[in-house]
């Protein structure tokens, strides 16, 4: 018997983004959904290196922003990039506030540096736990919260649009389609790595929110420029374990088999280059026939271990000891920068939906991310969305003119497991790295093959279609290389490209198809 719930904030997704924003909102009722279990696959919990603020007396907000800016390809939104900057030290007094303990030397939080930041700043956890701590601290904060009511196993379908506006969503609940209506609703639902076949995300991270929101009607931003981490460990497991950042930090070097620090030729900061080159320089040295491993023996020996537990973790339970021995590398889909178009309130274009975290684009990370600022941008739209929704955002008068009978929750059927899988692949190979027009067209018509052998996909196929289709269609669009988006037909970067794209989802239905070559079947 499907039921009617009703809340007057609901917030999809329980990472970062959602339970800040749940925990913040003391004085309304929440419903906070999550796919999983309180605390499960949010990419949230995985995070090895920290969050970026200015903490120390030699830092400040404007050199953290201009780091931001140097790597984001001259399309970030320089505003936001102050704003989230100047909240930094803010939001890590929240994270303390709500029980995290991050990691002192001296009575001082201890700063790790990171690739393409000027200064130590990355405040951590247990090491390179900092997801982990945060998660523990959080959930426990939202089990605690007489004003949050947690629906886990619970999986949002489509949102409850009426005359443009956003009342709530469909949702799939214990075995069946409900209604849910909300004054407010935040999307908190994490990133797309799943989309692809290497990719550093867990397993619902199959772009919901995207979708969601797509099929809504919102406008959606920078959808080209995916993240590709440069060193996650290449060994056979789904998503592959990441070795941080601040391993390079420490001084660790990239090796190809034969010795050679390929990274010296290829950029003047070498192993602490931007995400893109470096993973690049990788993809470069694997598509030359080479190895690439991480090499920590002299930077970190018998230290590895203490530092961090977790890669090394990682590292026993596929048999190799970097203590002593080189540990295999490849770039895996780690951060999608585009996604739902936000204001600096976190407002999407419909009325009554923010979006927060990976899932929004707030212009922050432009054409790349500098590392560790996502968990920053997460905790300071947050508590800006709440801002908003305290000061005006609330709809009281919520439309309750839908019927559950209209969502449909798909499961999966006979064969479409492979599906994914062949779409998975084929985005790693045409949305990947290095993409041009042949090989998006390619990916474009074999989607096509695939939508029509799959005509009545299960939700999780579903969004994975549609999220596959904006990010060609996105990238087919933009003919030039720019931060993560590298085209090796159009190399270079143009001023006709310097700035952000903007689309919707009926544009990816209607590109051109530059080649002419035929559907596939
Ligand atoms: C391995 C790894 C390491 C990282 N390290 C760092 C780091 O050191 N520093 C940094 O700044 N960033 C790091 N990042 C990136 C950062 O962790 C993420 O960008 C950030 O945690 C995203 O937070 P979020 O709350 O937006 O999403 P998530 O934490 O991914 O949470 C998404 C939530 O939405 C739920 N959900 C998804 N779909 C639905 C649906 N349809 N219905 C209901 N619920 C749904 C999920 O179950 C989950 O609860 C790392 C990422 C990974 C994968």
């Amino acid at each position: 018997m499907e039921q009617t719930f009703d809340a007057e904030v609901l917030v999809i997704g329980a990472g970062i983004a959602g339970l800040v924003t749940a925990l913040s909102l003391t004085s309304k009722e929440v419903t906070l959904l999550c796919k999983g279990s309180l605390g499960s696959e949010a990419s949230t919990a995985w995070a090895q290196g920290g969050i970026a603020a200015a903490m120390s007396s030699d830092d400040s907000p404007g050199d953290h922003c201009r780091d931001t800016l140097a790597v984001a390809g001259g399309i970030a939104n320089e505003t936001i990039a102050a704003l989230v900057a100047k909240h930094g030290r803010d939001c890590i007094q929240t994270l303390i506030d709500l029980g995290v303990l991050f990691d002192h030397n001296d009575g001082q939080l201890s700063l790790r540096k990171e690739a393409a930041h000027s200064h130590r700043r990355v405040v951590h956890a247990n090491g390179d736990s900092t997801g982990k701590e945060i998660m523990r601290a959080l959930t426990l904060k939202v089990r605690q919260s007489p004003h949050i009511t947690v629906l886990e196993n619970s999986e949002a379908i489509d949102l409850l649009v009426s005359d443009g506006c956003v009342a709530g969503s469909a949702i799939y609940h214990e075995g069946q389609t409900h209604l849910l209506f909300a004054e407010a609703t935040v999307l908190a639902t994490g990133g797309i790595g799943q989309i692809y076949s290497a990719t550093t995300n867990p397993l619902a991270a199959t772009g919901d929110g995207l979708a969601i929101a797509a099929r809504a009607g919102a406008s959606l931003k920078d959808l080209e420029f995916v993240q590709f981490h440069p060193t996650a460990l290449d060994v056979d497991a789904i998503p592959r374990p990441l070795a941080t950042e601040a391993l390079r930090g420490e001084g660790a070097h990239l090796v190809n088999e034969t010795g050679e620090r390929f990274m010296l030729s290829e950029h003047a900061l070498a192993e602490l280059a931007p995400r893109d080159i470096l993973a690049r320089g990788i993809w470069n040295q694997i598509n030359q026939g080479h190895k690439c491993y991480l090499d920590t023996r002299q930077s970190l020996g018998h230290l590895f271990l203490e530092e961090f537990p977790t890669v090394f973790g990682h590292c026993k339970a596929h048999g190799i000891d970097p203590v002593k021995e080189l540990i295999p590398v490849a770039p895996a889909v780690h951060y999608h920068m585009g996604g739902i178009t936000t204001d600096k309130q976190g407002r999407t274009s419909l009325p009554g939906l923010w979006a927060c975290g990976e899932v929004a684009c707030t212009g922050l990370h432009g054409a790349n991310r500098l590392a560790s600022n996502s968990l920053l941008e997460a905790v300071v739209f947050a508590k800006r969305i709440v801002e908003d929704i305290l000061k005006k955002g609330f709809n009281p008068h919520v439309t309750r003119n839908f019927n559950a009978d209209d969502f449909h929750f798909p499961t999966e059927s006979v064969g479409e497991a492979e599906a994914v899988l062949e779409l998975q692949s084929l985005n790693y190979r045409h949305i990947g790295l290095c993409r041009d027009e042949g090989g998006l067209t390619t990916l474009i018509c074999h989607l096509e093959g695939l939508e029509r052998r799959y005509p009545s996909p299960s939700q999780r196929l579903k969004n994975i279609f549609l999220c596959s289709r904006l990010v060609a269609t996105s990238a087919l669009r933009r003919r030039e290389s720019r931060g993560s988006h590298y085209r090796s037909d159009y190399p270079t970067s143009s001023p006709d490209y310097a700035v952000p794209t903007t689309m919707y989802i009926g544009e990816c239905w209607s590109h051109p198809n530059p080649t002419g070559m035929p559907l596939a079947s």
